[in-house]
C-alpha cells in the first residue's frame, strides 16, 4: 500500500464522493409525522390528553425548520399530518402543500388503533381527511396510524380506510416490538385485499440481518445508531428493498422541548440523541435521494393522485 492510499480523504474529496454516491443512489421515500412533542403515544394518559391545549405548541416552528432543511436539498416528502394539528395550524399545512410536498393523514386525535373501536376509528380517519382536504384542496389518499398500530388484531382498520377513501396505508411495521408490529408481514410495498377493495401497504424500511428483520426507518432507530452505522444499514436495506420508507417527527429536531413524565423506557426512546437528529438528517439528505410516497412508490404513482404540475389544485401559501 502506498503512503497516498493510506491518507484520509480531504473534506473536499469526501464531499465529492458523497455527491457521486447520492447521484447513483436510488430514490427513496421521506416521510414526517406532524404532531406535537406532547402527543407521543408513549406518554399518553387521559389527564394529559385533556391538557393538550395547555401545553406549549412547538410543532409549527419545528416543521418550518424541516421545510427549510428539505428545501435546501431540493427534496420533497410526504407529511402525515394529525387532524388536530391541521385544525390549529392550517397555514402550516398550506405551506407544506404549496412547497410541493404530499399531505397525508396521521388521523385526527392520535389515539392508538388498539384503543379504538371500529366506529371510533372510522370517525377519526374521516374527520382528519375532511380537515386536510378542506385546507389543501386536493385528495388526501395516504394514512399512517399513531405508533404504527395496524397489527394482526387491528387489521379490521384496513377495509375502513378503503371505505373512507384512502388508497394507501403506511402503518404495518414488519418487526417484533413491544408496542406495535406485525412480524412476518411483507416488508415491500404490496397490495392487500379487503371486502371493500384493495389498499396498498407501504411499510417503513427494515433490514434483514441473520434471518431477523430489524427497523432502520427512522424515529428512535434513526437516533440510536451512530450515523455511519445507520448509513451502512440503509445501503444494505436498499439492496433488498426498493425504495426505502424513512420517517421522522418535528419534535425529534427539538432538543430544547420540555420533558414529559412517563415510563423510563419511553423517556429513553423519546429523548435519545435529540441534539444529533438535525445534523443526521442533513447527512441523510446529502447521502440519499428522496421524494414523496405518491411520486416515488410506483404503485402509488400509478394511482395518479399527484396534483397536475402544482397548479390551481394547490392553495397558495399565505
Ligand atoms: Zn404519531
Amino acid at each position: 500500500m502506498t503512503t497516498m492510499s493510506r491518507m484520509p480523504a480531504s473534506k473536499g474529496e469526501e464531499d465529492q464522493l458523497r455527491v457521486r454516491a447520492r447521484r447513483q443512489s436510488k430514490t427513496h421515500c421521506l416521510t414526517f409525522d406532524i404532531e406535537e412533542h406532547f402527543q407521543v403515544s408513549a406518554f399518553e394518559s387521559p389527564v394529559q390528553r385533556r391538557s393538550w391545549d395547555q401545553f406549549e405548541s412547538r410543532v409549527e416552528r419545528n416543521t418550518y425548520k424541516i421545510l427549510e432543511m428539505v428545501r435546501v436539498h431540493n427534496v420533497r416528502a410526504t407529511f402525515f399530518v394529525l387532524g388536530w394539528i391541521a385544525e390549529r395550524h392550517p397555514d402550516l399545512v398550506r405551506s407544506i402543500a404549496a412547497e410541493g410536498h404530499e399531505v397525508a393523514s396521521h388521523g385526527y386525535a392520535h389515539q392508538l388503533i388498539t384503543a379504538q373501536t371500529p366506529d371510533q376509528f372510522r370517525s377519526d380517519v374521516r374527520r382528519a381527511k375532511e380537515i386536510l382536504e378542506d385546507i389543501v384542496g386536493e385528495a388526501v389518499v395516504g394514512y399512517r396510524a399513531p405508533s404504527f398500530t395496524i397489527m394482526e388484531e387491528t387489521k379490521w382498520a384496513l377495509p375502513i380506510l378503503v371505505e373512507e377513501g384512502y388508497r394507501y396505508d403506511s402503518s404495518i411495521f414488519p418487526i417484533v416490538h413491544d408496542r406495535y408490529g406485525m412480524p412476518g408481514a411483507q416488508p415491500h410495498c404490496h397490495q392487500r385485499t379487503t371486502p371493500f377493495g384493495p389498499i396498498w401497504e407501504v411499510p417503513p424500511a427494515t433490514v434483514r440481518i441473520a434471518g431477523t428483520r430489524f427497523p432502520v426507518a427512522g424515529g428512535g432507530y434513526f437516533r440510536f445508531f451512530p450515523y455511519p452505522v445507520l448509513r451502512m444499514l440503509l445501503r444494505k436495506a436498499e439492496a433488498e428493498l426498493e425504495p426505502l420508507v424513512m420517517y421522522l417527527h418535528p419534535w425529534e429536531i427539538d432538543p430544547e422541548q420540555p420533558r414529559m413524565r412517563g415510563p423510563l423506557l419511553s423517556r429513553f426512546r423519546h429523548y435519545l440523541n435529540l441534539e444529533k437528529t438535525e445534523s443526521r438528517l442533513m447527512c441523510l439528505l446529502s447521502d440519499f435521494r428522496f421524494g414523496p410516497i405518491r411520486d416515488i412508490m410506483t404503485p402509488i404513482q400509478a394511482l395518479n393522485v399527484s396534483p397536475p404540475d402544482k397548479g390551481d389544485a394547490v392553495v397558495e401559501c399565505v
